[in-house]
């Protein structure tokens, strides 16, 4: 049997980032700036670190990067006044919450804080219930990436069996929703599912989103089966070198597979670039007043 085909992530993620500067300039001509304001909690070094590659990103498609920076000590009160602020000021379009929170927080309900509108991750529980209708304001961006990855791959879902292995709130979940509405036949596992193997060899379409390297072998895929990699974990060898790796034996599996995501190079990219276009997004659906939750 051939090999795979190799999906570039890096290449959709460049034109995709394309289109979001596209948003940005016409928005820009309509007289709006895009922003983007990232709320973080604790560890400003590592804070810092991670800010200057965001910026970076942002400034490459015009849109305006701001840190709000919290002590890890913020309490859940200091969190809400903060994202509250943001909610009510009209120069910030896009807001995103940086995890993890310190233990004692509670994620969701600093997440609900978030104006639907302004949420470019589509993390807000009114985004996350919309996707049950098929039409959030804004959906989470790992979702929406394996979606442009498929389309990109020239996948039609319909029909299919899908199964999607790993259940989180920001992949699993709402993938399993995406991939239902575009009526394939969805299978979502996890770490509680008996024999994970009886599931991904009979799938026409496997999506790996858990975050344990070599989860999914060889001999757990159906040859000819569409596989896309979520997952990302980081290797050290003994050398200290790091290495980022996927869910997926990439090597063994690309040999049996159709298509094939990369990691590093594959949903990743993707991502990012679909914030970016989510951030453009939501500044046009802020312009539409009375704002209503609805698709
Ligand atoms: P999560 O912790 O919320 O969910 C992990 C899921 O994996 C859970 O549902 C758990 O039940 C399941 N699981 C754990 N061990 C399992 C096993 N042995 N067999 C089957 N299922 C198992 O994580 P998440 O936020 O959904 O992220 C999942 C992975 O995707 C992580 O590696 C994360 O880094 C990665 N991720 C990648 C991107 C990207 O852009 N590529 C974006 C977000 C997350």
């Amino acid at each position: 049997m051939a090999e795979a085909r190799i999906i570039d992530g890096v290449a959709l993620g460049r034109r995709i980032k394309e289109e979001a500067a596209r948003h940005v300039r016409a928005l820009g001509a309509e007289g709006v700036r895009v922003s983007l304001d990232a709320v973080m909690v604790g560890d400003p070094e590592a804070g810092e670190i991670y800010a200057r590659s965001q910026r970076k990103k942002c400034q490459d498609v015009g849109i305006e990067y701001r840190l709000h920076s919290l002590s890890g000590d913020a309490k859940e009160a200091d969190i809400r006044g903060l994202l509250r602020e943001l909610n009510d000021d009209r120069s910030v379009t896009g807001i995103v919450l940086n995890l993890p929170l310190p233990r004692d927080v509670d994620t969701h309900a600093m997440q609900y804080c978030i104006d639907p509108y302004k949420d470019v991750e589509g993390v807000n529980p009114s985004n996350i219930g919309l996707l049950l209708y098929g039409g959030p304001i804004i959906a989470p961006c790992t979702a929406l990436a394996v979606m442009a990855t498929l389309k990109e791959a020239g996948v039609n879902p319909r029909g299919l069996d899908a199964v999607v292995v790993g259940q989180g709130s920001i992949v699993g979940k709402p993938l399993s929703l995406f991939l239902l509405h575009e009526m394939a036949t969805v299978t979502c596992c996890h770490i509680a599912t008996r024999d994970l193997c009886e599931h991904t060899r009979r799938a026409d379409l496997l999506i790996a989103a858990v975050g344990k390297p070599d989860l999914i072998r060889a001999p757990d895929v159906k040859p000819g089966a569409i596989v896309v990699d979520v997952g990302i974990s980081t290797l050290i060898s003994r050398k200290g070198e790091r290495r980022i790796v996927g869910d997926v034996a990439f090597d063994e599996v690309k040999e049996i597979a159709s298509v094939i995501t990369p990691v590093p190079g594959g949903v990743g990219p993707v991502t990012v670039a679909i914030l970016l276009r989510s951030a453009a997004e939501a500044a046009r659906k802020q312009l539409a007043e009375p704002r209503r939750l609805e698709a």
